[in-house]
């Protein structure tokens, strides 16, 4: 038979897919395997219709980000299982997603550290947005229970991670000169004059 094997060697196009998720992506995908170990909260109301259901762009990607993490454990040296996974190893493939990063993020040394719309180039690193990172590490987090993970060993919900999402997040904020705290409306006070 010919199974569509979609675990492609080339991690390019997953991670370009979690990259960048306002890219278009036909749902055409097979589904020949339907043996999913996933105990299914269907909350969709499913009447044995021929009409297969297409499951929304939320779990489409937290598949493929499951998948590309998986990929990224059997490539590892050493090799990783995924119960001897630890935050530190998710801290690794962070980084490892770092070098795919479209968004500058200036070095304190930068003349235009902190400035949002910088005039002119400069040779400072792009990084994965936190936005970007805060997001996947939700699906991962998800995706690692569904498939069997414990939360209590949870790697994805561990400190570290934590931990390092939130100095990306500080520091991004610094150094691209935006907020990421979610605004508060304050009334503009009437000035005088
Ligand atoms: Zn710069």
């Amino acid at each position: 038979m010919d199974f569509v094997s979609n675990e492609s060697t080339n991690p390019s196009y997953e991670i370009s897919s979690l990259i960048a998720p306002t890219i278009n992506t036909t749902p055409t995908t097979p589904s020949s395997s339907s043996s999913s170990p996933i105990s299914s909260a269907s909350n969709n109301n499913n009447n044995n219709n021929n009409t297969t259901p297409t499951p929304s762009r939320y779990e489409n990607q937290k598949r493929r980000d499951w998948n590309t993490f998986c990929q990224y454990l059997r490539s590892h040296k050493p090799p990783l299982s995924l119960p001897l996974c630890s935050g530190t190893h998710v801290l690794e493939f962070l980084h490892y997603l770092d070098q795919f990063g479209k968004t500058k993020v200036h070095n304190p040394t930068c003349p235009f550290f902190g400035i949002p719309n910088p005039p002119a180039p400069c040779p400072c690193p792009l990084r994965q947005a936190w936005g970007s990172l805060d997001a996947l590490i939700g699906r991962l987090r998800a995706a690692y229970e569904e498939n069997g993970g414990q939360p209590e060993t949870n790697p994805f919900a561990a400190r570290a991670v934590r931990v390092y999402l939130r100095d990306v997040r500080d520091f991004q904020a610094k150094a691209r000169g935006v907020s990421y705290e979610k605004k508060r409306k304050r009334p503009k006070p009437n000035v005088k004059g």
